[in-house]
């Protein structure tokens, strides 16, 4: 077959994704999941999906084209990218972004020995939404770029809630300020302060007999997580949290507005480029980008373009299982 043949890298929310969003590419097919669990304890989505020790990548196989790595930023795409991009073509989602400069370049060593392709830290925040950063700058010179995030679930602000006595449960989402976003779209290019760009909001589960009040001073005045954000508290009960706050919403907006004559006035050309996403499951969208530059990691490696890559190193057209004639005729 011709299809471009992956594998799954770590199996958690991310991987789930992959796996389903492989399901709606034909032409691409899974050739399985590859675990540091026991692979027996790993329940896939699919009945016939595969799942292998990762000890199964260290002799080459010559049965993968690309693998998709859905390890954690944290502690394993630091270790796991620069070790699978020394035997395969690769894409990962790493999204520490202080930290990319050096990712990039334990990754890139790695891939320029063993000439492979690896494109990392693709999703949509780094990925997506760093290419209309760019886009944004590029073509309005003159004029501020604005990201917001939300409304999200935040996995390092719920953790913290958690960590507060008294809690039994929680979760935490961050909203984007709907006011600044007006400001924003206006064409104002106003000066926002942390406060104003973004407000939190906690769903809270108590535990028995402890205080309210206390818990959501305790919440709100949390130095760096809360206390720069206008936090809001709701206390809710197990089986509300439960029904109402499973899910992994996210999205957000990058905007970029200028002006492109008439100086920077309220006289100037005022040009303002939006671009928003909703998201009701983060994971499996950020899983929908990885598989579409699988596709083109495995192109450009048969092209002979090795090393790594980022999101602004891979050409829009190698993302569509479309040839480059389809899309001039269709879609130019
Ligand atoms: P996750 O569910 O915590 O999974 C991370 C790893 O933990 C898995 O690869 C898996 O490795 C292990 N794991 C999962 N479930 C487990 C369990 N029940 N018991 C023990 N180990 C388990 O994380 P995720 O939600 O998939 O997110 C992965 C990364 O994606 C995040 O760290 C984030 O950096 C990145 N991300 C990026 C973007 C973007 O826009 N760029 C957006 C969202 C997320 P093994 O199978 O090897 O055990």
């Amino acid at each position: 077959s011709t299809r471009i043949r992956v594998g799954i890298v770590g199996y958690g929310n991310l991987g789930r994704g992959v796996e389903t969003a492989i399901g709606l590419n034909p032409d691409m097919e899974l050739v399985g999941v590859f675990t540091r669990r026991d692979p027996q304890s790993v329940q896939t989505v699919g009945e016939n999906t595969q799942a292998f020790t990762m000890s199964e990548l260290d002799r080459d196989r010559d049965d993968i084209d690309v693998l998709i790595l859905c390890g954690g930023s944290r502690s394993d795409l630091p270790e796991q990218s620069p070790a699978q991009a020394g035997r395969y073509n690769i894409v990962d989602s790493y999204d520490n972004h202080a930290h990319i400069p050096e990712h990039f370049a334990a990754v890139d060593a790695a891939a320029q020995t063993a000439g492979t392709t690896a494109v990392i830290s693709t999703g949509w925040d780094p990925g997506l939404f760093s290419l209309n950063r760019v886009f944004g700058e590029s073509i309005i010179p003159q004029g501020a770029t604005y990201t917001f995030w939300g409304r999200g679930l935040s996995q390092g602000h719920s953790d913290a809630v958690r960590r507060v006595p008294g809690v039994a449960a929680g979760v935490q989402y961050t909203l984007p300020s709907e006011t600044a976003i007006e400001r924003v779209r206006a064409g104002e290019n106003p000066e926002l302060s942390t406060r104003e760009r973004h407000t939190r909001e906690c769903f809270v589960v108590l535990e028995e007999g402890a205080d309210a009040e206390q818990v959501r001073t305790d919440i709100v005045t949390m130095p760096d997580y809360f206390e720069p954000y206008d936090t809001t508290v709701h206390f809710i009960t197990a089986e509300e949290l439960a029904r109402d706050h499973q899910g992994m919403p996210h999205g957000g907006f990058v905007i970029r507005s200028g002006q492109t004559s008439g100086g920077t006035t309220s006289e100037g050309t005022k040009q303002v480029i939006e671009y928003s996403l909703a998201l009701e499951s983060n994971p499996e969208f950020t899983a929908s980008v990885l598989v579409a530059y699988a596709r083109a990691a495995a192109r450009m490696n048969r092209a002979g373009d090795i090393g790594a890559k980022t999101v602004y190193d891979v050409a829009p057209g190698l993302l569509s299982p479309l040839s480059p004639e389809e899309l001039r005729k269709s879609y130019l």
